[in-house]
């Protein structure tokens, strides 16, 4: 038996999306496509204009911001992609990877890497609402910002003890 490697479980998630956007009537053009191989291989969260500059570095493709912004909209809208409200306000678009049950999420804001937090406090907040507010909870957002494991580098001193 051989292992399951990363980029089959990539390749499929990529299958399943573009089959469940051709069972919906969508059409699959080498932009979308493109996108979601972008993102999906990456493992990263980047804001609409970054789109295009990444498609043409990455797969010579050219396109206006308008059709990716279309695209994107619409592949959001058949749950291929999320997104999120950065601190700064700027949205960012991914492919969350872990399709099996709830979860947040933690955004490098330094490399744009997208990584799952599968833990959650709601019911510590709904705790709190019953307990202190009488109130029911009904929906609940929480993401997490930072630096990742490879960005948050040590100071160099300390980066020359640890070699040492
Ligand atoms: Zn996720
Ligand atoms: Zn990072
Ligand atoms: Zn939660």
């Amino acid at each position: 038996m051989t292992k399951k490697r990363v980029s089959t479980t990539n390749a499929n998630l990529l299958e399943s999306y573009l089959e469940s956007i051709q069972k919906s009537g969508g059409r699959i053009t080498p932009l979308v496509r493109g996108i979601l191989m972008l993102l999906i291989h990456s493992g990263k969260a980047y804001p609409l204009q970054e789109f295009q500059e990444l498609l043409h570095s990455k797969l010579n493709y050219t396109a206006s911001l308008s059709t990716i912004y279309r695209i994107i909209h619409r592949l959001l809208q058949m749950g291929c992609l999320s997104s999120m409200q950065r601190q700064d306000g700027e949205i960012v678009y991914f492919v969350c990877q872990n399709t099996s049950g709830h979860h947040h999420h933690f955004l490098c804001t330094q490399c744009h890497k997208i990584q799952d937090v599968n833990i959650c406090l709601s019911e510590t907040y709904q705790k709190f609402l019953t307990d202190n507010l009488k109130a029911q909870m009904t929906y609940h957002a929480i993401q997490l910002e930072g630096y990742c494991k490879d960005c948050r580098k040590l100071p160099d001193s300390s980066d020359d003890i640890f070699k040492k």
